[in-house]
C-alpha cells in the first residue's frame, strides 16, 4: 500500500496530504467509492452536509474494517440563508447541524469540522466560530477549520478567537495556486487544503506543458498535478468514483518533480477561478 505523507496540524493532529473528496458523489454511489478509497488506502476522507452524501460516507466508513483512529473525516456546516446564525440562537443551530451530520455520518465523533463558506456579507463567522469552539471543547470534534474563507476573515477569527483554524480548504490547483493566502497560512500555522485539486478534470489535466511532465515520469497528468500539491506542502482531496482513478490519484509516492518541472507547472498557472469567488458567494 502506498504510504502517503501526513501534515501536522497546529493542535498536533495529524492529517493525511492526501484525501479523498466525493462532492457531487449521490448518496448510493458514496458507499461503493468511498469503500473503494478506503481499500486503496486513502485514509481521510471529505464530505459535506450539502453534498447529501453523509449517509453513503458512513456506510462506507462502518463496513471497512479500518479501525476509527486510523481515519480522518471531515464535514461542514453548510450556511442556509434561511436561519439566523447570530446570538444563543445561531450557536444552537450549528449544534443541531454538527449534531445530523455526525448521526448522518454514524460517527461518535469528527476529525475536522469545517464552516463551508465565511458568506462574509451576514456577518455571522465569529459567531458560527464561538459555536465551533463549544464543539472542540466537548470532545466530539478533534480539529475545527474553515473553508474559502479569505484573509480578511482569517484576520478576524486570529483577532476575537484563541483557537486558530487548522486549515482553510480553498480552491487551489496549478490554475489558479493561490500564493497570497498560502503566505498568510504559512505565517499563521494554518495548514492549507486545495479543493478541486485537479482542476475538477477539465482543461489543467490536457495543458501540454503538464502532459510533458508526465511523459518525462512516465506518470498521469493527474498524478503530477497531485504529487505538485505534496511538494508544495498543501493538502489535497481529490475525487473520482472510478476505481483505477481512485488508486491512481494515491499512487504518486514513487516519483519526485525537480525544480524545472515545478518550474513548468507554476507557469501554467491563469489565475482564474473554477468556483465562485467566496467574498462574494452567498448560495444557499
Ligand atoms: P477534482 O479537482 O478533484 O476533480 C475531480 C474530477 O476530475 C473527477 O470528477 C473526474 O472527472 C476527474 N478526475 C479525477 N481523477 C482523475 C484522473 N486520475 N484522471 C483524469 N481525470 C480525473 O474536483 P472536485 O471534486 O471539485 O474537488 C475535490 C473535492 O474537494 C470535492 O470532492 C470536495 O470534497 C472538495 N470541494 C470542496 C469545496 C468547498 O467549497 N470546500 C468545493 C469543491 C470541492
Amino acid at each position: 500500500m502506498t504510504s502517503i505523507p501526513h501534515v501536522t496540524l497546529n493542535n498536533g493532529a495529524e492529517i493525511p496530504q492526501l484525501g479523498f473528496g466525493v462532492w457531487q458523489v449521490p448518496d448510493a454511489e458514496a458507499a461503493p467509492a468511498v469503500r473503494t478509497a478506503i481499500e486503496a488506502g486513502y485514509r481521510s476522507i471529505d464530505t459535506a452536509a450539502i453534498y447529501e452524501n453523509e449517509a453513503g460516507t458512513g456506510k462506507a466508513i462502518a463496513e471497512a474494517g479500518v479501525a476509527r483512529d486510523e481515519l480522518f473525516i471531515t464535514t461542514k456546516l453548510w450556511n442556509s440563508g434561511t436561519r439566523d446564525w447570530s446570538g444563543v440562537q445561531g450557536r444552537d443551530a450549528v449544534r443541531k447541524a454538527f449534531d445530523t451530520s455526525l448521526d448522518l455520518l454514524g460517527l461518535e465523533y469528527l476529525d475536522l469540522y469545517l464552516i463551508h463558506w465565511p458568506r462574509p456579507m451576514h456577518g455571522s463567522f465569529l459567531n458560527i466560530w464561538q459555536a465551533f469552539e463549544e464543539l472542540l471543547a466537548d470532545g466530539r470534534v478533534k480539529s475545527v477549520g474553515v473553508s474559502n474563507f479569505g484573509t480578511v476573515q482569517l484576520e478576524a477569527l486570529l483577532k476575537e478567537s484563541s483557537v486558530v483554524p487548522v486549515l482553510n480548504q480553498v480552491e487551489l490547483h496549478p490554475h489558479f495556486p493561490q500564493h497570497e493566502l498560502r503566505a498568510f497560512h504559512a505565517e499563521h500555522g494554518i495548514a492549507t487544503e486545495a479543493w478541486s485539486p485537479l482542476g475538477q478534470g477539465k482543461g489543467l489535466l490536457t495543458e501540454p506543458a503538464l502532459v510533458k511532465v508526465a511523459a518525462k515520469h512516465g506518470r498521469t497528468v493527474a498524478q503530477v498535478v497531485l504529487r505538485w500539491h505534496l511538494q508544495s506542502g498543501v493538502v489535497a482531496i481529490p475525487k473520482s468514483v472510478t476505481p483505477s482513478r481512485i488508486r491512481e490519484n494515491l499512487d504518486v509516492a514513487g516519483f519526485e518533480l525537480d525544480a524545472e518541472d515545478m518550474a513548468a507547472i507554476a507557469a501554467v498557472e491563469t489565475g482564474e477561478r473554477l468556483g465562485p469567488d467566496p467574498q462574494g458567494f452567498d448560495w444557499n
